[in-house]
């Protein structure tokens, strides 16, 4: 595995590959690698030649109140976790080289970036499309893999692709979930015993919304009012937003619509910021 820190080298290390004809599939990530980005890199490895893998803590997608200080950093874990995925290579960016001092230059996508988690983190989504601008230019992938758990990440990106012409294919991968159905999260390892149990209820609320509608109940009012109800229970919950929305472009559905709805909702259990969503 080979493992690059100065964006020199991971072009000269493309450039290489790209000159054997090797296809690419890459997997983007803040490192404290969890079995979500596990399952990215596998599916990655099954349909590309080879893997590069991006492990940066991205300081532009964070507010200043976020959690961009403490924001769990183990970059001797995530490299062993990514050779037992076969990843052939690892880029670490650095951030002095990545957004030098004299930096100026961002990637906004509207519309779709003002709701859900846009709403109270004003910044994040052109932090994330810029730092993936970057890196879709260095790295040149023909594949590009991202968790539904994000789901409004998903799409924006996958509108950047689309509006800006990247030749690149965006797949979406499923929810990667701790037994008791938690999405699995680097900042699940924030919360306290009791904030864990409180943060099980938020993939609770998602299965009894589904159960409430296959027994024919689409009125989102009523839905949202038990999902609330449910998440109460947990004392160190806190709801940000629960939302039902339209699964290809995140507009506000009316009622639920089976086979487009998405319902997503974000959660502050404690301090830690929680999200999750499920396709009806
Ligand atoms: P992050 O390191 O949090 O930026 O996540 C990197 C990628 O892993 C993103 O595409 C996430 O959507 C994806 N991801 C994070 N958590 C999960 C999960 N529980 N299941 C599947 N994919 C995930």
């Amino acid at each position: 595995m080979i493992v690059l820190d100065r964006i020199a080298d991971l072009r000269e290390a493309i450039v290489n590959f790209k000159s054997q004809g090797k296809t690419i599939g890459f997997v983007p990530t803040m490192g404290s690698l969890h079995k979500g980005h596990l399952s990215l890199m596998k599916r990655a490895v099954q349909e590309n030649d080879l893997l590069v893998t991006s492990i940066f803590v991205n300081p532009k997608q964070f507010g200043p109140a976020e959690d961009f200080d403490k924001y769990p950093r183990d970059h001797e874990r995530d490299l062993d976790l990514c050779r037992q995925e076969e990843v052939d290579l690892v880029f670490l960016a650095r951030e002095d080289e990545f957004y030098p001092e004299n930096y100026l230059t961002y990637v906004r996508t509207e519309g779709i970036t003002e709701g859900l988690c846009g709403r109270t983190r004003p910044g994040h989504f052109q932090g994330v499309t810029t730092v993936l601008t970057k890196f879709f230019n260095l790295v040149e992938p023909n594949r590009a893999y991202f968790g539904r758990k994000d789901a409004q990440q998903l799409i924006v990106v996958r509108k950047m692709v689309e509006d800006l012409n990247f030749p690149i294919e965006i797949i979406a991968c499923e929810t990667e979930r701790e037994e008791d159905g938690l999405a699995r999260s680097s900042r699940n390892i924030y919360l306290s015993q009791d904030e864990r149990k409180d943060a099980s209820l938020i993939y609770r609320s998602l299965l009894e919304a589904r159960e409430k509608i296959e027994a024919g109940d689409y009125d989102i009012n009523s839905i949202r009012k038990l999902m609330e109800e449910i998440i109460e229970r947990g004392p160190s919950n806190k709801i940000d937003y629960i939302e039902f929305v339209d699964s290809s472009n995140l507009e506000r559905l009316g009622r639920v619509e089976l086979g487009r709805t998405l319902i997503a909702l974000a959660v502050n259990t404690g301090k830690t910021h929680l999200i999750d969503n499920i396709f009806i």
